[in-house]
Parts: C-alpha cells; structure tokens; sequence
C-alpha cells in the first residue's frame, strides 16, 4: 500500500464503529509539545503537572520522582516554561516520562512584574481551558504572551488578553453603547457594563470610565504604556471574574 493509502487507513483507526476517538482511549506513549501552568508536590517524591497543550487542552500530568530528584527531568520542570513531553493518557492523570526544554523562559521568572501578569494568564487559562480538549488558538496567543513577557515586553503581552475573552466568546459588546446604543468611537471615555459591555458617558457612572487608549487596547490595538496596560488588565480581570461568576485570585493580589 503507498504512503497515502496507509495515513487514510491510520485516521480511520483513529474511530472506531461508534466514532469514539480511539487515539484518546490509547495508553501508548506520545510526544505533545505545551507549557507548564502549575506545579504541585505529590507524596514523597512526585509531582502533579498541570500542562496546556493545543491539541489537549489542560492536563494533569504525573512526573514519578521529580520532587525526589530534579535531574529526573534535567530540571526543565518548571512553571510557564515550553517543553515537549513524552506521556501516556490515564484513567485522571497521565504519565509523562521524558521532557524537552522549547523555551524555558527564564528572564519571566527574574522580574516580578512579569511573574505577575503570567500568573493572570494562567489563572485565565485554568478557568477558560476546559480539562481535555483541544485550545489551539488559545494556546497560539497564550504562548505568545509568556514569549513578551520573557522578553521583557510586558505592556503589549496585555494586547492579549482581549484575544483570549474573544477566542473563548467572552469578549464584551465593543461597538456600541450597551445602554442606549450610541456607537462609541475612536478617543470616546466609556465605561464597562457589567455583563453587557462598553456603554457611552451618560449611561456609565462617571467614575469608573475607561481611558480611551484602554479602549483601543480591548478592541485589538497594540500596548505600549505600563499604565494602560494595567488598566486593560485589572478591568477585564474584573469582567471575566462577572462572566465567570467565580473570584479571581489574581485581582486580590
Ligand atoms: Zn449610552
């Protein structure tokens, strides 16, 4: 059989009669390529690692004796660093065997302003990453903010946030005033309404009104200022907190 028949003939394996994936159900080992979200002791001498792949989503991956000895995994084993890993799927966890350093991110982890805002992206990925399921464009824009953040371009990492509540279908009303339906342009103030999104002056209360570069950052325009980019951050913190209905850790630090 030529190379093509045989790759039909493996997608097809992938299913069985009743369409269940197959592949998913398999305990043989894979290399999947991710990042570390959080890492937590396990016993004596494991660890549990929460990992985000694209074409997994969010798992709990068990690392035997990582916490017994860090050359166990050549010490890459480390929050927010990209890796590629050697697993096998289980019944809760999965296993990972081997790891890979991609990028390991070590400038993020010397600057505790960034250490700060990919602590929010992680809190963010955490509750909008379902446990399991595949998040490529998620991932692609999550990466992509630790990669700014490591190099130390903390205010445009912010331009992604909006990117993450649209990817997830969470992105507020940006066009038009949520209250009276006044289109809202380009060096407007405006406000956030709770649960509905931006609404004009007069049907915000004054004092929790928007910069308008706050909101040219939301609708998809570049971060350049530490300021604004604090702004965009707390204030969407604040409407996924609402649209999640569960606390932020992030926002009481
Ligand atoms: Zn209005």
């Amino acid at each position: 059989m030529n190379s093509l028949g045989l790759n039909v003939l493996r997608r097809l394996r992938r299913f069985d009669w009743t369409g269940t994936d197959v592949s998913r159900l398999s305990k043989a080992r894979r290399n999947i390529d991710g990042v570390v979200l959080h890492l937590r002791d396990f016993q004596d001498s494991h660890r549990i690692v929460e990992f985000f792949s694209p074409e997994e989503g969010r798992l709990s991956l068990m690392a035997r004796g990582a916490r017994a000895s860090k050359k166990r995994f050549a010490g890459v084993l480390d929050q927010f660093s990209r890796l590629r890993a050697v697993v096998s799927p289980g019944r809760d966890l999965w296993s990972v065997y081997e790891v890979a350093p991609v990028q390991l991110r070590l400038n993020l982890r010397t600057c505790r302003e960034s250490m700060n805002r990919a602590t929010v992206l992680v809190e963010w990925t955490r509750i909008l990453v379902p446990e399991e399921q595949a998040a490529p464009e998620f991932f692609r824009f999550f990466d992509h903010a630790l990669t700014l953040l490591n190099g130390g371009e903390l205010s445009r990492a912010v331009g992604v946030y909006p990117r993450l509540l649209d990817d997830s279908g969470m992105l507020p009303e940006l066009l038009a005033c949520a209250g009276c339906g006044r289109e809202i342009v380009a060096g407007d103030r405006a406000g956030l309404m709770t649960g509905e999104g931006l609404a004009c002056t007069r049907c915000s209360p004054r004092r929790d009104l928007l910069s308008s570069e706050a909101i040219k950052v939301i609708r998809g325009a570049r971060c350049e200022t530490a300021e604004v980019a604090l702004e965009v951050e707390r204030v969407l913190s604040l409407w996924l907190q609402n649209e999640v209905g569960q606390p932020l850790r992030t926002l009481s630090l």
